[in-house]
């Protein structure tokens, strides 16, 4: 099974130590295990080369040669790239809602990702923890129980949602969702699109058009970590068609070792804001490019 990266790399450094200079050659073939480790850790393939060739750059040009634990610094710069490649330490996390009131939040994604989940966490956490008036609206006119799941969550959290009128269509209700949230002065209004089992012509078109038509202040995308390759494929797709501000990873409850994040930050350039760490509701966290480093490291 996957040995921990930051192992694997310590004991192939350290066991050149003693050598004298290491030559570039040593440091090509360590670098050779650290591309495999990212790989099985979902890290997309061109997203991992730039990585190797950063740290390629600053391993050979460092002091690691002669230090005493060349294995540790390495890690070190390795643990640096990752962490940067994530958005940096003390990358702004969480969601933006530095706009006028109503911030409208648009949720996208593939069914089954997590979307309405993750829009009723928002709601509780910006109720609860921000005191924001937060309004919850369901566009999901495809799935005939979607509206009914997101009111259901809605209440198990304290939010309101926008009363379901049946055969309306996904701009009409976003339509109605704006207009209540301005007339009843409420700060934020989320507004849940509907997904599919696969990216399709139709679906990006639907939410291209709601997104066109609302205007909202950010658009998440919801990704499930446990897809590795296939949630990377899924960004870049919502990122050229709809384009994305931000997005939250589920399922890192999982064991999924979090190299997906790596990739959808670097094919989308928008920051993981949020990460599901659960069915519960209040499984919310906090994205932090330091962790999931270190997770990747193993
Ligand atoms: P949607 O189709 O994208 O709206 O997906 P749902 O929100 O309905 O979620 C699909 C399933 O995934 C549900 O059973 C959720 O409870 C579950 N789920 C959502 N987020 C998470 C998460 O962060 N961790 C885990 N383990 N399950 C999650």
């Amino acid at each position: 099974m996957f040995e921990g990266l930051s192992g694997k790399l310590t004991a192939v450094f350290d066991r050149l130590r003693g050598r004298g200079a290491l030559s570039e050659e040593d440091v090509s073939a360590a670098l050779r295990e650290v591309r495999v480790a990212l790989l099985e850790a979902d890290v997309a393939l061109p997203v991992a080369r730039d990585l190797i060739n950063k740290v390629r750059e600053r391993a050979v040009g460092q002091e690691v040669i002669r230090s005493v634990a060349p294995g540790q610094q390495v890690v070190k710069i390795v643990n640096d790239a990752l962490v940067e490649a994530l958005g940096g330490a003390g990358a702004p996390t969480g969601i933006d809602l530095n706009a006028p009131a109503p911030v409208a939040i648009l949720m996208v994604g593939l069914q089954g990702s997590g979307k309405t989940t993750s829009s009723g966490k928002i709601a509780l956490r910006l109720k609860n923890r921000d005191r924001k008036k937060v309004l919850l609206a369901s566009l999901d006119v495809h799935r005939p129980a979607a509206q009914q799941q997101l009111a259901t969550l809605a209440n198990q959290t304290g939010v309101t949602s926008l009363p379901i009128i049946p055969f309306q269509t996904p701009l009409e209700i976003a339509a109605r969702a704006l207009d209540t949230a301005k007339r009843e002065l409420y700060d934020v209004v989320i507004l849940d699109t509907a997904g599919r089992l696969a990216i399709d012509e139709a679906l990006m078109a639907e939410v291209a058009e709601v997104k066109r038509f609302a205007t909202p202040h950010e658009t998440l995308l919801v990704v499930d970590a446990m897809t590795g390759q296939d949630a990377v494929n899924t960004a870049r797709e919502f990122h050229e068609k709809v384009g994305v501000t931000g997005i939250v990873m589920t399922r890192v409850d999982g064991d999924a070792r979090g190299g997906a994040a790596l990739s959808m930050r670097a094919v989308t350039g928008a920051p993981i804001k949020l990460l599901g760490a659960g069915e519960k509701l209040d499984a919310l966290e906090d994205f932090h490019p330091e962790r999931i480093a270190g997770r990747i490291l193993g």
